[in-house]
C-alpha cells in the first residue's frame, strides 16, 4: 500500500498543521504503509533530509525521539556563518560552501528567520594581528562575494581603538588596540526546525515527535525499516521502508550499534555551554567576537538580551539533557570579563544553555580542531548514515544523504531542488513586513508586536491574527514572559506541533531562557492557555507543571556542582518526558500499531 500523501505545493497555505490530532494521523501512515525514505531524528539534518526527500517526490516518514529540534539544533550559537577559523585552517572549500548557504538562508530559503548581524572583533596587538585578521575577513568578504548574493551584507572594515570603542562602548580601553567590523547571520534555530519540519510535512512528509528507535527491521543483511515506540503510550510501531536514513546527530552510535557495531562513522562529543544575559549588562552596538583560552567566544545579540558562549569540552554524561557546571559559567564570565569594562558577575546570569556537538572524530586532535564537515556512509543496504557538519550546512548533508538514498533506491529522482524551496512563512514574508503597519491598524496590536509575529512566523503571521480576532484576550502579553503574546502558546499547540510545557518554553518560544525564573511566572497561564487545545484535563495539566517545575529546579542545582559529573547527577534525576497519557484515556492515540507497554525506558539515557 502506498503511503497517503497530502496535496503538494509551496507557500503559505501549505505548510503542514501540527496538530494533536495530525500526529495520530501520521503514526497511522507510518505504521500502515512502506516509505521509501524513513528519517530517524527530527534536528536540522533530519528535518532537511525530510525536506530534501520529499521535494524530490519521495515519499518519506520522520521520526524524531522528542521535541522536533530537541537535541542539538535548539542549542547552538544560532549563527549562520562561514566560520572565520576555518580559514585558519585554509579551509577555503568549507568556508565558501558555507557562506553560500548563508546568501541562500537570508535571501530565498528564510529571509523571515536568519538574519544579518553585525560582529566585531577586537584586537590585542597592534600590526601584525591587523594584518592577519583583516586579510582573512577580506578573504571571507571576497568568498561570500565569489557566489555572487550577499544579500546586502556589507564588507568589513577596520576601526581604529577610538572607533572600536564607539561601536562597542563596554569594551574595556586597555585590552583592545582596534577592532575588524564584518557582518554574519543569525537563525532562531529551534524555530527553524520546526519550520523546517512543517514544510516537509506540507510537501507529504508524515512526522511524529516522541516516537523513539529501539531497532531496525532486517531481512538478511537488508535494513528494511525500524521498531519504535510511542512514547506517549508505550505501542510499538514498525516502519518499513526501503531505506533508513540515521540522522541522530551525536546519538549516531546508538543507530549504528543496531547493526552490530558496523558503524563508519567515529564521532566525537563535545559540550558547548552558553549564557544569556540582559542587553544592558553590555553596552554595545555589534556582536563580539574573540579568541579565548580553550574555544571561541561570542557575544551574540539576541532580541532583549545577549547569548554567550562558548564551552568546548569533551562530555560523556547524558546526551538527553547535558548539564552545564559551575565551572562552565564561571569559564564563560572569566573569558568575557577579559574584554568587559564591567565585568559580569553570576547574577548577570538569567539563562544557560548546553549543547552536545556531533564531531567527526581523528586520533588524537582536540575537539574544537576536529573537522566540522560532514560524512555520509551505507555500512548495509538500506541504512544511510548522515553525521558532523554544522547547522549553516544541514541543507547540503540532506542532498548528499538523499543522493545516497536515490542512488541505492535505483529510482530516477531529480535532483535536490531545496536550494529553491522556500520555507513555510518565507513565501510573502517581505511584502508583508512591508505592510505592518497596516497589520497593526486592522490588528489592533502595536507594530512592535507585528515586528516580532513577523520574525518569528513570516507571513504565516496572519494565522496567529486570527486567533487573537476570534479571542481579542489572546492579543495580550503572557504574564511574567510579556515579550510573548498569549496567541503564541496556543498557536504552538495547536499548529507547531507542541506536546509538552518545555517544548513551548524551551523551542517555540524561549521564554526558559530568557526570564530569570525560567518562565515560572508565566507558567500556569501558559499551562491554561494549551491545555485547550491538548485537551489536558486538570489532572493532566498539573501534571505538566510539576514536572516543568522539577526539570527547572534540577537544572537550576545542577549549575551549582563544581564538575561534570556532579552536574550530570542532578540533571538526571529528572526524566526528559512525562509519559502523558493513561492508557485507556481515549486519545486514540494507539490506532494502528502493533503490541504496546514497553515498559519503562522513557526518555533519559534509554538512546
Ligand atoms: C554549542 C554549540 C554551538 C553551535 N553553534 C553553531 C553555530 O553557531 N552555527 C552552526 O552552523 N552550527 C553550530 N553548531 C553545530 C550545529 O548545531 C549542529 O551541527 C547541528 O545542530 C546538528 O544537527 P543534527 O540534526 O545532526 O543533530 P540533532 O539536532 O541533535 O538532532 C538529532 C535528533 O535525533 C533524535 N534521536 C536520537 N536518537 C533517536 C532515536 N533512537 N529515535 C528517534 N530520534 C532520535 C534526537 O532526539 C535529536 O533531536 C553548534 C553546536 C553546538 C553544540
Amino acid at each position: 500500500m502506498e503511503p497517503s500523501v497530502r496535496p503538494v505545493g509551496a507557500g503559505v497555505a501549505d505548510a503542514a498543521r501540527l496538530d494533536p490530532d495530525s500526529r495520530p494521523a501520521a503514526l497511522d501512515a507510518l505504521a500502515g504503509a512502506e516509505f521509501q525514505v524513513l528519517v530517524v531524528g527530527g534536528g536540522v539534518v533530519g528535518a532537511g533530509v525530510a525536506l530534501d526527500a520529499a521535494t524530490r517526490g519521495l515519499s518519506v516518514g520522520l521520526v524524531e525521539a522528542r521535541d522536533f529540534g530537541a537535541g542539538t539544533s535548539s542549542r547552538s550559537s544560532k549563527l549562520i556563518h562561514g566560520g572565520l577559523r576555518y580559514l585558519e585552517q585554509f579551509n577555503f572549500g568549507l568556508v565558501r560552501e558555507a557562506l553560500a548557504e548563508r546568501s541562500l538562508l537570508l535571501g530565498v530559503i528564510a529571509p523571515h528567520l536568519v538574519r544579518p548581524v553585525p560582529f566585531l572583533f577586537p584586537l590585542t596587538h597592534r600590526l601584525w594581528e591587523r594584518a592577519y585578521v583583516g586579510t582573512g575577513v577580506s578573504v571571507y568578504d571576497a568568498l561570500s562575494l565569489s557566489f555572487g548574493h550577499t544579500r546586502g551584507l556589507p564588507g568589513h572594515h577596520q576601526l581604529s581603538r577610538r572607533a572600536a570603542l564607539r561601536v562597542a562602548p563596554a569594551l574595556k580601553r586597555s585590552a583592545i588596540t582596534g577592532a575588524i567590523a564584518y557582518w554574519d547571520a543569525q537563525v532562531d534555530d529551534a524555530r527553524y526546525v520546526l519550520t523546517l519540519i512543517r514544510t516537509a510535512a506540507g510537501y507529504g512528509a508524515q512526522v511524529a515527535s516522541r516516537v523513539q528507535v529501539r531497532g531496525l527491521l532486517r531481512e538478511g543483511e537488508r535494513v528494511t525499516g525500524v521498531r519504535a515506540v510511542d512514547l506517549e503510550t508505550g505501542g510499538e510501531i514498525g516502519i518499513r521502508a526501503q531505506q533508513v536514513v540515521n540522522a541522530t546527530g551525536v546519538w549516531t552510535d546508538e543507530i549504528q550499534a543496531m547493526v552490530g557495531g558496523r558503524g563508519m562513522i567515529n564521532l566525537r562529543v563535545a559540550k558547548g555551554v552558553h549564557l544569556v544575559v540582559p542587553k544592558d549588562r553590555v553596552h554595545s552596538s555589534a556582536g563580539i567576537i574573540a579568541r579565548a583560552a580553550d574555544s571561541v567566544l561570542f557575544i551574540i545579540p539576541w532580541e532583549r538580551y545577549w547569548i554567550i558562549g562558548t564551552t568546548d569540552t569533551d562530555w560523556a554524561g547524558s546526551k538527553t539533557e547535558p548539564a552545564a557546571s559551575r565551572a562552565d559559567i564561571d569559564y564563560l564570565i572569566s573569558q568575557a570579563n577579559r574584554l568587559l569594562k564591567t565585568p559580569l558577575t553570576r547574577e548577570d546570569v538569567i539563562g544557560v544553555y548546553t549543547g552536545l556537538r556531533p564531531l567527526l572524530a581523528g586520533e588524537s586532535e582536540s575537539t574544537s580542531r576536529l573537522s566540522r564537515e560532514h560524512v555520509v556512509a551505507h555500512p548495509v543496504p538500506g541504512l544511510v548514515l548522515v553525521a558532523g557538519g554544522k547547522y549553516t550546512t544541514y541543507r547540503l548533508m540532506a542532498r548528499d544523504a538523499v543522493d545516497a538514498v536515490v542512488h541505492a533506491l535505483d529510482w530516477r529522482a531529480p535532483p535536490s531542488c531545496t536550494d529553491r524551496v522556500p520555507l513555510a512563512g518565507a513565501d510573502g514574508y517581505v511584502a508583508l513586513w512591508n505592510a505592518r503597519h497596516r497589520l497593526a491598524l486592522s490588528s489592533g496590536l502595536h507594530v512592535a508586536r507585528i515586528e516580532h509575529l513577523l520574525r518569528r512566523y513570516g507571513s504565516l503571521t496572519p494565522e496567529l491574527l486570527a486567533l487573537v480576532a476570534a479571542e481579542p484576550g489572546l492579543g495580550r502579553p503572557v504574564t511574567g514572559a510579556d515579550d510573548y503574546l498569549r496567541a503564541e502558546m496556543v498557536y504552538a499547540a495547536s499548529h507547531e506541533g507542541a506536546r509538552h510545557l518545555d517544548d513551548v518554553l524551551g523551542r517555540r518560544t524561549h521564554i526558559a531562557i530568557e526570564t530569570a525564573d525560567r518562565g515560572m511566572a508565566a507558567l500556569a497561564e501558559i499551562a491554561s492557555l494549551v491545555a485547550r487545545p491538548l485537551r489536558w484535563d486538570g489532572r493532566q495539566t498539573a501534571r505538566e507543571v510539576a514536572h516543568y517545575r522539577a526539570g527547572a529546579a534540577a537544572e537550576r542545582a545542577s549549575q551549582e556542582a563544581s564538575t561534570d559529573a556532579d552536574a550530570d547527577a542532578i540533571r538526571e534525576t529528572v526524566p526528559d518526558i512525562v509519559p502523558v497519557l493513561d492508557a485507556g484515556d481515549g486519545s486514540g492515540n494507539g490506532a494502528g500499531r502493533m503490541g504496546g507497554g514497553v515498559a519503562g525506558g522513557v526518555g533519559g539515557r534509554s538512546h
